[in-house]
């Protein structure tokens, strides 16, 4: 049982994501967690809204998923991948390249999602200067975007809700497009990838890739958009010679109701960045895929190679848990499940949008999100979801879910009527 002087040694000295140092936020300790409940140190258990950011879908504590991580523990946790090789790497990114578009084909296993994003980036770079294009080095993304925590990725996440002035001094400036204002399956207005055509047409000598996050804005402002401005996207990128990378660390593995989000306006990117849900969410790993030409042109460059290659790459111990995860996520009929939740989110929570505080409220696939006229206190709301028996995160103006694919009617229609009362009673 964890003691209050522990408790209180997490306050005063440990960082937890986006926190603080002088009023650290309240932060519940946890006891185990299995399926898709998390057990408190106290006692209390949580049905689980968040699956641990996107990643964990088979639920916690899967039998499967120890069942690999102890045989593989049993033969080697880690080996340097420089020079080296092993089965689990090797089957998983059999099985990526099998699962991905067939042009995607060259796998890079990076360690983390932000990892994984400056990797395609690096290679777009990369690809570009091997080609004899080296003035094509800046970027270009839209709005409202997410794609991590490091340099690289934050000079391409949204300027605004990524802070970037605090880091001007050091952050590449790229190219802004606004954010797509078509939502997912809503009527398609064709000014609405002007301005990227604008700033495509203007700027594409400089220019090695668009990045983006397909369909679904994530960490950026949870926003569905259509699948139309990702197909004329993908025009424009062939048109202007930019390669497309998709972003799909939050989408990847079924969770947009697509295996991948691209497949919703039937595209095919020419990086694909995966994360989050490929241990299902276990352990830190991430992949870059490219075709083989990007991969080619990149190594017969001045570099002779890609200039990447982190410690803890390939990770067997990840690899063999990413590879039942896959399995799993295969045999278990992802489809129905996420369908099934897609419909149990929009039976429980589009009621919310009758009440006053409410801006919106939208689902796709399995994820659900009610958007406030004004941001909520987190630690605020937070206890009226745990008082429900909730594990529910909101950020913002934002209460969203994007529960594990095996999460049942009962316990979903629990989490729906949960999150709308708890919306209901919340007090500014
Ligand atoms: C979470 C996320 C990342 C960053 O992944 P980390 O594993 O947190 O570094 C990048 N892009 C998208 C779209 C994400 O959702």
């Amino acid at each position: 049982m964890i003691s209050t002087e522990q408790v209180s040694f997490d306050q005063q000295h440990i960082w937890h994501p986006y926190s603080s140092m002088i009023n650290p936020p309240p932060t519940y300790p946890v006891e185990s967690a299995r399926g898709v409940r998390i057990k408190l140190a106290d006692g209390r258990e949580l049905i689980d809204g968040m699956a641990s950011w996107w990643s964990v879908i088979h639920g916690y504590n899967h039998p499967e998923l120890n069942q690999a991580a102890h045989q593989q523990i049993d033969k080697m946790s880690h080996v340097m991948f420089g020079g080296l090789t092993h089965e689990p790497a090797i089957e998983l990114c059999k099985k990526l390249v099998e699962m991905t578009p067939s042009s995607l084909d060259k796998v890079f296993l990076a360690d983390s999602g932000s990892v994984a994003v400056e990797v395609a980036l690096k290679m777009a770079i990369q690809y570009q200067h091997a080609r004899g294009k080296p003035e094509k080095h800046k970027l270009i993304t839209i709005r409202n975007g997410y794609h991590g925590d490091t340099f690289g990725a934050m000079a391409v996440c949204d300027p605004v809700t990524g802070m970037h002035e605090i880091f001007s001094g050091t952050l590449p400036k790229q190219f802004f497009a606004p954010a797509p204002q078509t939502r997912f399956e809503q009527a398609w207005d064709e000014n609405d990838i002007t301005p990227l055509q604008s700033l495509l047409a203007q700027n594409h000598d400089q220019i090695a890739a668009l990045i983006l996050e397909p369909i679904v804005q994530g960490a950026g402002g949870m926003r569905f958009y259509s699948a139309e401005y990702l197909r004329q996207a993908r025009t424009l990128c062939d048109e202007y010679d930019v390669l497309l990378i998709a972003d799909e660390i939050a989408t990847g593995f079924g969770r947009s109701g697509r295996l991948f989000a691209c497949e919703h306006a039937g595209i095919e990117p020419d990086i694909l960045c995966l994360g989050k849900a490929i241990t299902g969410g276990y352990m830190t790993l991430a992949a870059t895929l490219t075709s083989s030409h990007i991969g080619e042109t990149i190594s017969a460059g001045g570099a002779g190679c890609f200039m990447h290659g982190p410690t803890f790459m390939g990770n067997p111990l990840a690899c063999a848990v990413a590879n039942k995860s896959l399995e799993l996520l295969v045999n278990n009929d992802w489809q129905s499940n996420v369908q099934r939740i897609e419909n149990g989110l929009k039976a429980g929570l589009l009621e919310a949008k009758n009440l006053a505080k409410v801006a919106d409220v939208r689902v796709l696939g399995a994820i659900g999100v009610i958007e406030m006229k004004e941001a909520v206190n987190t630690s605020e709301i937070q206890k009226l979801f745990i008082e429900r028996g909730l594990w529910i995160r909101p950020f913002g103006k934002l209460v969203y879910v994007m529960p594990p694919f095996i999460m049942q009617d009962e316990d979903l229609a629990t989490l729906t009527s949960g999150m709308v009362e708890s919306v209901a009673a919340y007090q500014y």
